[in-house]
Order: C-alpha cells, then sequence, then structure tokens
C-alpha cells in the first residue's frame, strides 16, 4: 500500500512535503517523489581533510586556501582526536570536525563526526568506546560519518551494528592507489550491507594527508537551504546530497515504480540493487543526460551510478524500493 513519506533514501523519509499524488494506477494510487528540492542550491564540500594538527602534511590555513582556490563552498577539517572551529574562510565555510579511530581484533573504525559547534565535541577522549563516542555525538546533533570501510577491513555485520551512523564514505581518495591499497572503493561492501539491512547514504571524500595529488579529486554535493553549519549538517540528516569525483545528479525521481534520473552528460548509468542480475540495469552511450529504470519484483533498494565519459563516478544514496510493487 502507498503511504505518505513511503518513498525513503537511506534511512529517514524525505522530503514527505513534497510527495504529491498524482492519480491513480489499476486502483493504486501513484505518488511522485523529487529527492532533491527542485531550484534548491548544491553546495560542494569535503567532509574529510586533514591539517598539521594532527598528521596531515599542510596547515590549516594552507588546507582551506587548497580548497577554497578550487570552489569548494564547504570543509569539514577531521583531524585525528582534534576538533578545528567553525569559520568563514574567504568565503568558504569550515564545518567543526574531527575523526576518531577505533580498533578490533580484525578492522578498524574510522569516524569522521560533524558537529554544528566545536564545543559539542569536549567530553570526548580517546580510550572511549565506539559506542559512547556515537551517542554523544548525535545527542549534540552532529553526524557520524563511517570513513573508508573497505581500507577498515569493515565486515557487513559489523557495520550493521553501528546504531547512530546512517552515512558511509561510497568513495575515499586517499584509500586508492596510488597512495594506498586500491581499497577507496567501498561500493561492493555497502551494497552486502544494505542487502543485509543497514542502507548507508554515501558521501565521497578526500582524505587528504600528504597533498600530492589526493586533493580535490572526490567531494559531496549537499543541497541546503543556505550556506552555515546548521543547513549543511540537517542537510545531511535529510538525505539531500550525492557523492561525486566528477558527474552530476540534477533530479531523481520516484514515481509509481519507477526511478528517472537526470544527470550531467554521462557514459554510463547503472542501477545496482540487492538483485544479483537484473536486465538493462546498465545503459550506455556517449552524452546520456536521462534514464528511467522500473524496480523490479525482489528489489529492496536501487542505488544509481554514473560514470563520465573521463571514468569519473558519481552515486546517490540507496533508494529503498521494497515496498514499491505493493
Ligand atoms: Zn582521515
Amino acid at each position: 500500500m502507498w503511504e505518505k513519506g513511503a518513498v525513503t533514501c537511506g534511512y529517514g523519509e524525505i522530503d514527505t512535503q513534497d510527495l504529491s499524488l498524482i492519480g491513480r494506477d489499476n486502483g493504486r494510487t501513484r505518488m511522485k517523489t523529487q529527492l532533491f528540492k527542485p531550484g534548491m542550491r548544491f553546495f560542494k564540500g569535503n567532509t574529510h581533510a586533514h591539517s598539521t594538527a594532527s598528521d596531515g602534511r599542510l596547515s590549516p590555513e594552507a588546507v582551506f586556501e587548497t580548497y577554497r582556490a578550487t570552489g569548494y563552498d564547504f570543509l569539514a577539517l577531521t583531524d585525528h582526536w582534534h576538533v578545528c572551529a567553525a569559520r568563514d574562510w574567504r568565503g568558504m565555510l569550515v564545518i567543526p570536525g574531527a575523526e576518531y579511530d577505533f580498533s578490533f581484533p580484525t578492522q578498524v573504525l574510522h569516524l569522521v563526526c560533524l558537529y554544528r559547534d566545536e564545543g559539542d565535541a569536549a567530553g570526548i577522549a580517546r580510550g572511549m568506546s565506539h559506542t559512547d563516542v556515537i551517542r554523544h555525538v548525535n545527542q549534540a546533533g552532529g553526524i557520524c560519518i563511517a570513513a573508508h570501510p573497505a581500507w577498515s577491513l569493515n565486515t557487513p555485520e559489523f557495520l550493521k551494528s553501528l546504531d547512530g551512523v546512517e552515512i558511509s564514505e561510497v568513495y575515499n581518495t586517499m584509500s586508492d592507489e596510488p597512495f594506498n591499497a586500491p581499497r577507496g572503493n567501498s561500493e561492493s561492501l555497502l551494497d552486502v550491507a544494505a542487502a543485509n539491512g543497514k542502507p548507508f547514504r554515501l558521501v565521497a571524500a578526500d582524505d587528504s594527508h600528504p597533498y600530492a595529488g589526493e586533493q580535490c579529486a572526490a567531494w559531496t554535493m549537499v543541497q541546503a537551504e543556505t550556506l552555515s553549519v546548521p543547513a549543511i549538517i540537517a542537510a545531511l540528516r535529510e538525505g539531500r546530497f550525492y557523492a561525486t569525483q566528477g558527474p552530476d545528479f540534477h533530479d531523481i525521481t520516484v514515481e509509481g515504480d519507477t526511478i528517472a534520473v537526470e544527470t550531467s552528460p554521462v557514459s554510463r548509468v547503472t542501477f545496482c540493487s540487492n538483485l544479483y542480475w537484473v536486465e538493462g540495469r546498465c545503459r550506455a552511450g556517449s552524452g546520456l543526460t536521462r534514464e528511467v529504470y522500473r524496480v523490479h519484483p525482489g528489489e529492496r533498494f536501487v542505488r544509481v551510478q554514473l560514470t563520465d565519459a573521463n571514468g569519473k563516478r558519481a552515486w546517490s544514496s540507496p533508494i529503498i524500493t521494497e515496498h514499491l510493487l505493493g
């Protein structure tokens, strides 16, 4: 049955105020949901970067300038166990953040946390459990992001246990070649987690440390009311964002059992889901800008992946679809 707010992206409901009834199809109400708000601006940002305040090579100011000069609207400086203050750096918003690490026998957890205010991190210290840190950050109105889960050797079971962490990096530049073993890409791992009931929303980030070419390579486009810390964090909570190395999503609309995507010109559009094989999920061509996909029986989530002519990718968050076929 269709219900108000039935179309979701990742965990929470998306834009329930934008849901509109557009008629009935075989007695079933068809609803149309746009996952992004028409006309609202997207802001470009990196949610994961380091400076000399921990193990990065550049000073905080040099990091800010690196991203500002490349056209970023916001940056979260996320040094290890060290929170930076919010500031306006020549028109670029700096969001308070930190990265906390936890070790387990066969894996690690690196948590990137963004705060509404640097003071909200008070009380977090090495030695705390990851569950206590996640609870603290959420109670302060902040956001927890699972960093580079493939690099961290995370298991789907462990990822599923992370209550209070609803966002993960699908791509982390520093965790990929030529900087590291090729584990920057967490697509497959996060698909397994989603198929097992943990559909993280997806960001992409640099995790910049040496500033040797990994900077300004993967980012997140966030659709927010204004360029401010509360507005960016609210948009991250509500799911109005996508991850990218270059291609752009302009619109994602779910109507009935179809998903329509409008994008910048790309060479491939792929509809990934929990199903092993689906006829027609891969679309290829030159200058593709609009594709429509019909959800198949058994598809509990669908996420959309773009690849442009240069091989650069963009990722939507998983769209929860298990209810769409009634
Ligand atoms: Zn990091």
